[in-house]
């Protein structure tokens, strides 16, 4: 059976490019019953923090990416790392090394001054016959992967297609430091045979560890992976992804306001397709995820795009819910939502042309606090030979009925009467109720704004 893996370092945030890893490893998976684990790659003890940690669980979380098995955390497997390179020295695939941080140095020197690529030399390997040197005293050795010496590796990428690399490219990797720490690749190697991974998609970043890791997991006789590397992800200008481009993390994506539909829907469409669909939930996805369809080059993020998504999946969300997330985003700013009128009775009228929550929060506001008023807006609309027609327009308004109807014939008896066009009333009401002179329909926004606030602050010219 499938199973897959997301395996972030917890250095940092979870990024819009790990999402998309997780997403597709996650999307795998569920397309084919198998399982997705999640694993947390904590051995760089300097830069791996507890809070980083949260933020990627609270990335996937809010993205619905559940896992059926982990967290597991490599921090917390380091015996069994023990364990393999014990086993590893026994059988002889692995050795200890002594040379020193100098020796090294000067081996590099001499390589690279006459022009080789710098490469351990093997002089600690054991090889039949061969004298090694002598264990120096007080020197912790690491400990170096016999690595094959003939040979290519090869693997067939399930995006990039076919890649083989020589082994005489590949020296002997350090797969234990002195301090008997085992070192990062070992560590993907160990976690990835243990917990059965049929697929490992990664970043393409990845792909140099590739043929070392197929390597060591050969030699551990291992069954090795399928391996997938994703392309990379540009940002909107075709540089580089990062901090340059704003929300990067995918939590900001929510604080940006998008709904982690809109942006599941995005990043499935980053860098794969399916003829020309464009709008597809997740269960949709499952079913058609494949990795034939993900181009090898790079994607390029779309903001644009992802906007419209987010509109359209604005549209159609539950209006309770996007009550009670529009109600946080509020009370964050200090507007708190009453009875009154009811919120999702508001959003219905206007997430039509809202593109981020953030957003219809904000156009939304006046309902529940005096809004500022748009000053340049005020003298322009709300001119003294307006005044009489507010007054009678406060004068009908005492009695109508409350409805959308009845409002607007309100109006128009008295436009009419006054013999004005429309707007010449309509602004300034604008104006006066909304703070600025965009809103929607002005007797919509009337009735929801209900007869007391709209009398009370009809009135501020006319007091
Ligand atoms: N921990 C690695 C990263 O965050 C991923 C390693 C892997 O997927 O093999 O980039």
């Amino acid at each position: 059976t499938v199973r897959t893996r997301f395996a972030p370092s917890p250095t940092g945030f979870l990024h819009i490019g790990g999402a998309r890893t997780a997403l597709f490893s996650w999307a795998y998976a569920r397309k084919h019953a198998g399982q997705f684990i999640l694993r947390i790659e904590d051995t760089d003890v300097a830069r791996s923090t507890p809070e980083a940690v949260q933020a990627i669980l609270d990335g996937m979380n809010w993205l619905g990416l559940s896992w059926d098995e982990g967290p597991f955390y490599q921090m917390q497997r380091m015996d069994r790392y023990r364990e393999v390179i014990g086993q590893m020295l026994t059988e002889g695939k692995a050795y200890r090394c002594y040379c020193s941080r100098e020796e090294l140095d000067a081996l590099r020197e001499q390589q690279m001054a006459s022009g080789l690529k710098p490469r351990y030399d093997g002089r600690w390997r054991p090889e039949p016959g061969k004298l090694l040197p002598e264990v120096p005293a007080g020197v912790e050795p690491v400990i170096r992967f016999r690595n094959p010496q003939a040979g290519v590796v090869e693997w067939n990428d399930l995006v990039k297609g076919s890649i083989s690399i020589a082994n005489s490219e590949l020296d002997d990797l350090i797969i234990a430091r002195a301090d008997g720490t085992p070192t990062y690749n070992f560590c993907v190697v160990v976690d990835d045979w243990d917990m059965g991974i049929t697929q490992v998609i990664r970043g393409d970043d990845h792909v140099n560890n590739t043929p070392r890791q197929i390597n060591l997991l050969q030699a551990l006789g291992a069954t090795v992976p399928q391996y997938a590397h994703l392309s990379m992800i540009l940002g909107d200008d075709g540089q580089k992804l990062s901090k340059r481009h704003g929300a990067v993390s995918v939590t900001q994506y929510h604080d940006d306001g998008y709904l982690p539909e809109a942006v599941l829907n995005y990043l499935a469409r980053l860098g794969w397709s399916h003829g020309d669909d464009e709008i597809f939930d997740m269960a949709q996805f499952c079913q058609w995820f494949d990795l034939d369809h993900i181009t090898p080059s790079a994607a390029q993020f779309n903001t644009e795009k992802l906007n419209w998504l987010n509109a359209h999946y604005i549209k159609l969300a539950d209006l309770e819910r996007l009550s009670a997330d529009v109600a946080q985003r509020l009370s964050a700013q200090g507007v708190s939502v009453a009875a009154e009128p009811a919120l999702p009775a508001v959003l219905a009228l206007y997430r039509e042309r809202a593109n981020k929550l953030n957003e219809l929060a904000a156009s939304v506001a006046y309902f529940y606090r005096m809004p500022p008023i748009d000053e340049a807006a005020y003298a322009k609309h709300v001119t003294a030979d307006v005044l009489p027609l507010l007054q009678s327009l406060s004068d009908a308004l005492q009695q109508a009925e409350w409805t959308v109807e009845a409002i607007h014939a309100a109006l128009d008896q008295v436009v009419k009467a006054a013999e004005v066009k429309f707007p010449k009333l309509a602004m300034p009401l604008r104006v006066l109720l909304t703070g600025s002179a965009q809103s929607p329909s002005i007797d919509a926004v009337m009735c929801l704004l209900g007869r007391e606030t709209t009398l009370q602050r009809m009135h501020l010219p006319l007091a």
